[in-house]
């Protein structure tokens, strides 16, 4: 399983570090315009093969990506302190050009994952761009932001994030959309499970208390770290891993909705999006999505008006 990376950035070098950790590839390559620092990246993560898989490490050229089974992008820039994701627009969009047209010419039976935001946005642009199957162009989405928000369930309710169960939907950013009316804990709905909770009398408050956090957390840890890497990494080894296993995960990635992509629960394996997963949003929820889909189209259509 041949894994490539364009972009050897913060979160470039990290979600590569956390792929071989899983012992899924047996081919890691590093891309990037800073040649020195892809090197550097590829050197000190070949330096800790021997804790994990045989895999071979290195860094290269965009010919390398011959042969790839899937390729990631998290090339482009990332957001400045207080920037929003949809600001980095056009900037990152001319970056998806020309790296869509040498995944094309290289690596023309490749997955592609994007990172790079505004991801929804970006994911467009790179199906347009390559012409490849909607199914296998696929954006993160807004899956980093759904484990954000269990994490916060679990540590709050005393329960394990894998028994919280809730979407995030909508745009990977200040739209996002929580669906709290499907949602969950170990089975049971997560009012009927508030009873039990010793925070239930301020819990509806409470809960919506963690999706602002969760909502806001890229801005938080932008303003005291300049960047967010480990988080994004985990949940990009956890898609990767999904597909290299056929897993059949449902994960809310910037999937093909109407003539855009957002984030929506889809079933993935190893040919990339299988479908979607209709979920039944209560009306409030219904006409947040629509609000957060006329963003994400509006954002899409300047977009590629500016290329
Ligand atoms: P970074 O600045 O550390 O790294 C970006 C890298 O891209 C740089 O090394 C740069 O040299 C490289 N690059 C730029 N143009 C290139 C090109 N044409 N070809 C190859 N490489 C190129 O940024 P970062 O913190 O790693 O963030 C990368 C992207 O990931 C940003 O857009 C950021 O907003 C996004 N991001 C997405 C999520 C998510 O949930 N999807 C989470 C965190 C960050």
């Amino acid at each position: 399983m041949k894994i490539s990376m364009i972009g050897a950035g913060k979160v470039g070098s990290t979600t590569m570090y956390s792929i071989l950790e899983k012992g899924i590839a047996s081919e890691l390559v590093l891309i990037d315009i800073n040649h020195e620092l892809a090197s550097g990246e590829a050197m000190d993560l070949m330096h800790s093969t021997p804790f994990y898989r045989r895999t071979k490490v290195y860094s290269g050229d965009f010919e390398d990506l011959r042969k790839s089974n899937i390729v990631i992008i998290s090339a482009g820039s990332a957001q400045k302190k207080g920037e929003t994701r949809l600001q980095l627009s056009e900037r990152n969009a001319e970056i998806m050009q020309s790296i869509g047209k040498k995944i094309k010419t290289f690596s023309p039976n490749a997955l592609i994952l994007v990172l790079t935001n505004p991801v929804d946005v970006m994911t467009s642009i790179m199906q347009r761009v390559t012409g490849f199957e909607k199914n296998r162009v696929i954006g993160s989405g807004t899956v980093l932001d759904t484990m954000r928000l269990r994490s916060l369930i679990s540590s709050k309710c005393s329960i394990s994030a894998s028994n919280a169960h809730v979407y995030i939907i909508g745009e990977h950013g200040d739209s996002e959309v929580a669906v709290w009316s499907e949602a969950k804990i170990g089975g049971i709905p997560i009012n009927e499970y508030n009873k039990e909770c010793t925070n239930s009398n301020q819990c509806s408050s409470c809960l919506d208390g963690l999706f602002d956090k969760t909502k806001n957390a890229a801005y938080e840890i932008i303003n005291k770290k300049g960047a967010t890497n480990f988080a994004i990494a985990s949940a990009t080894a956890h898609i990767i891993e999904t597909i290299v296993k056929d897993e059949k995960r449902v994960l809310t990635l910037s999937s093909p909705y109407e003539d855009i992509y957002i984030g929506y629960p889809s079933v993935l394996g190893k040919n990339g999006i299988e479908r979607s997963i209709h979920l039944n949003l209560s009306d409030f929820e219904n006409k947040q999505f629509i609000h957060s889909v006329e963003i994400i189209k509006k954002q899409t259509q300047e977009t590629i008006e500016s290329l």
